[in-house]
């Protein structure tokens, strides 16, 4: 495995940053999980401008232009000889000293690249859904920093998942601060009441989805049907059809089991079936994504 650090490729027991970046001593910093299938990047465009968006906000300038960095994304993922890989880019403020102070980090933002192979639910979960409970935590309010900037500070949505493996779920919804559902620990969430599709609005505190979006574009396009963004209590999805799930890990996945009530049938239901086999014909399909390989042919 080759991984990019700052226009350098290393072994992965070389692939080191400083203990004195402040990605590490203070989770300065923003990530993207992404996705290539069949060769092409994902909505790597999505991605990108998202990136620039997260950086933007807190105040970090990239260390490259972003037609740059999608090129160091294809090389990581060419030199790695990867056609379905899942990528990790992480941009931190860069080495500092030990106070918070940002101009410190003189010599810049931080750039690595990882392109792994996926690691999936087990295709069964597709099928039989998830088992998914609320946390305790909080989703960050509106007036923190944002839910929106995906940032590398990721604790409460590790402890979220935390309380769901003590639970034996899978997944954890965070409540935001009126009490209405946000998302869970690493994906959007949605439900379907007699065929109405609902999914919590930004307002909601959430880190807006690529899947999401994609999702939302598929209702649409495919089952006619438009996605309505609306704030609601956990109660909806308890009396809900079907609830999923969205994230570029997960694509789409059913939950079936939420806080100890079955949800609809009490496995993926027919609808959330059919946005799987949509999503994963589009992401497959030469539109979605943006080829590594120069052999790759538009179908
Ligand atoms: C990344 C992420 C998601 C899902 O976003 P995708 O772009 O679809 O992968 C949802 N919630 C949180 C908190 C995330 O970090």
């Amino acid at each position: 495995m080759k991984i990019y650090i700052d226009g350098k490729f290393y072994d992965k027991d070389d692939a080191k940053i400083s203990v004195f970046d402040h990605g590490v001593l203070y989770g300065d910093g923003i990530f993207e999980g992404i996705r290539a299938y069949n060769g092409r990047i994902f909505r790597l465009d999505d991605h990108l401008k998202r990136l620039a968006e997260s950086a933007n906000a807190i105040l970090l300038k990239l260390p490259l232009p972003v037609k740059e960095i999608e090129k160091a994304i294809l090389e990581t993922v060419q030199l790695n000889g990867l056609r379905d890989a899942y990528i990790r880019l992480v941009v931190t403020r860069g080495v500092g000293d030990l106070g918070l102070d940002m101009r410190k980090c003189k010599a810049g933002a931080t750039l690595f690249i990882i392109a792994d192979r996926i690691e999936l639910y087990p295709e069964e979960f597709y099928e039989k859904g998830l088992t998914v409970i609320t946390s305790t935590i909080r989703q960050k309010g509106l007036d923190q920093v944002t839910p929106g900037v995906k940032s590398l500070n990721y604790l409460a949505n590790i402890l979220a998942r935390a309380e769901a493996t003590a639970a034996g779920a899978q997944e954890a919804i965070l409540l935001n601060a009126t009490g209405h559902v946000s998302e869970c620990s690493g994906d959007n969430i949605f439900y379907i009441k007699d065929g109405k599709i609902f999914t919590p609005p930004t307002s909601a505190g959430i880190l807006v989805g690529v899947t999401r979006n994609v999702v939302m574009e598929l209702c649409e396009k495919k089952l006619g049907v438009k996605v309505i963004e609306r704030n609601f209590p956990r109660y909806d999805l308890y009396g809900a059809d079907e609830v999923f799930l969205t994230g570029t890990g997960a694509e789409v996945i059913a939950a079936v089991k939420i806080d100890g009530r079955i949800i609809g049938k009490g496995a993926a239901g027919a609808t959330t079936k059919t946005l799987i086999k949509h999503f994963r014909d589009y992401a497959n399909s030469a539109e979605a994504g943006t080829p590594v390989y120069e052999a790759v042919k538009a179908k």
